[in-house]
């Protein structure tokens, strides 16, 4: 039971903070020593160049983050799929388009900036991905929609080879939301390199970061070239500025492209960092009535972020609203809300998991299907017919650890005591 007899940290541990390298600040320097401050020069180009390579995929176009590649990525993707829309329409106007569903929000609110509408995949328990059985069913059940939309969560990845296969035999376009899973592989394969089109970010938490920033990846030089001209206004070639699409402001700034450049380099040393904290949370926590986030087999992780389950049968009692959580402690048992309260008492920071996107309100009245092939929104999610809702198991049960790579092994010793302090 979660008591306060446990020192808090001086300094605050966060659950993932950037870690900075010389060479971040010789490629803004070489920017501003340029007068290269914009949203062109060597940094991006040279960014664009690292980060295809990296994910295994032919073209990269750097952008300001990943929710503006998703949306060119949306955007493509209609348009591919059901041509060019009127100007005052989105390109996937009142198209259903399956979406993960226990992921971030930006994942998906960019189908609905080009008029989709979001019918919820749920989650496979054992790899906490989008379950490849669901969106067969999915399939079954909506035969015509022509686009998927899979993320992979805290870089363990899941099945997306999977996924990738079965839009394939439904003649389905694949959006591969790779924005946590940067470096990790599925079969040997890069995340980032799945889909037809993907999406990387360097926001500030993530495993590497230029402060923001994003990539759009393809293995196609026309869709890349699409995306670039939409994301400088749509400019044709023209001595003058000349348009024929409606353009967006987009591009990634060259001081940013210099920061992310400089971090390139180490995202394998961070991945290890990253694995060893992992690792000692698995150590420490064995006994527990508890596992770690799951990893897939014949995938490799990337180990962003580090997250427990609680046993169904060591869980205190948990209420949550629309804001609040409420727990009523009890000896032997525990339940996220106590373990992050606890966490928070010692000065670091943990957090919910990712709240599934069906259990929004914003999008209550979306369909959500599950692996029996169920099809049900929020207001039914619970009563439906006994049916299991693994994405609302997963956020009631689970919850993410402090995961900085820079965290020393006394802290995060630390931490461990607090979290077996919750059961004790
Ligand atoms: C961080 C994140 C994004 C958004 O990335 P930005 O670069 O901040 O726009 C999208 N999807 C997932 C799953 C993320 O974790």
């Amino acid at each position: 039971m979660f008591n306060k007899k446990f020192e808090p940290f001086e300094n605050h541990i966060w659950l993932a903070t950037p870690t900075q390298h010389s060479e971040m600040l010789e490629f803004i320097q070489k920017a501003y020593d340029d007068n290269w401050l914009t949203t062109a020069g060597e940094n991006i180009n040279e960014l664009e160049k690292t980060a295809a390579e990296k994910a295994g995929v032919k073209y990269a176009v750097g952008l300001c983050n990943c929710t503006s590649a998703l949306h060119l990525c949306m955007k493509l993707a209609g348009e591919k799929l059901y041509g060019t829309p009127v100007i005052s329409h989105g390109a996937l106007e009142g198209k259903r388009v399956f979406c993960s569903d226990m992921t971030f929000d930006a994942t998906l609110n960019p189908v609905v900036y080009e008029g989709g509408i979001p019918v919820f995949i749920d989650t496979d328990e054992n790899s906490w991905n989008m379950d490849p059985v669901a969106l067969e069913k999915a399939f079954e059940i909506y035969p015509d929609v022509k686009l998927v939309v899979s993320a992979e969560l805290y870089g363990f990845p899941g099945r997306m080879d999977e996924i990738k296969a079965i839009c394939e035999k439904h003649g389905a376009l694949l959006v591969e939301d790779a924005a946590e899973a940067m470096g990790a592989t599925i079969g040997g394969k890069q995340c980032g390199s799945f889909g037809d089109y993907s999406a990387i970010s360097y926001n500030g938490n993530k495993i590497i970061t230029g402060s923001s920033g994003g990539c759009f990846l393809t293995n196609n030089i026309e869709d890349a070239n699409q995306v670039r001209k939409w994301s400088t206004q749509s400019r044709e070639n023209a001595p003058w500025y000349q348009h024929e699409q409606v353009g967006y402001n987009y591009r990634m700034s060259n001081i940013i492209a210099g920061a992310v450049r400089g971090q390139y380099p180490y995202l394998e040393e961070h991945i290890a960092q990253k694995k060893a904290v992992y690792e000692r949370y698995k150590e420490g926590l064995k006994g527990l009535p508890v596992k770690m986030n799951p990893i897939t087999e014949g995938t490799e992780p990337n180990y962003w972020l580090s997250a427990l389950i609680v046993d169904k049968d060591a869980m205190c009692k948990q209420v949550r609203d629309d804001s609040k959580a409420l727990y009523i402690a009890e000896h032997g048992k525990s339940c996220p809300t106590e373990i992050l309260e606890a966490i928070a008492s010692i000065n670091a920071e943990g957090r919910p998991i990712w709240k599934p996107m069906h259990m929004q309100p914003m999008y209550r009245m979306h369909e959500c299907v599950g692996r029996n092939g169920s099809l049900r929104c929020r207001t039914n999610a619970y009563i439906a017919g006994g049916v299991t809702d693994v994405g609302a198991d997963i956020f009631d049960r689970g919850c993410c650890l402090p995961s900085d790579n820079k965290m020393t092994k006394e802290q995060q010793d630390r931490i461990i005591e607090v979290i077996r302090g919750c059961f004790e």
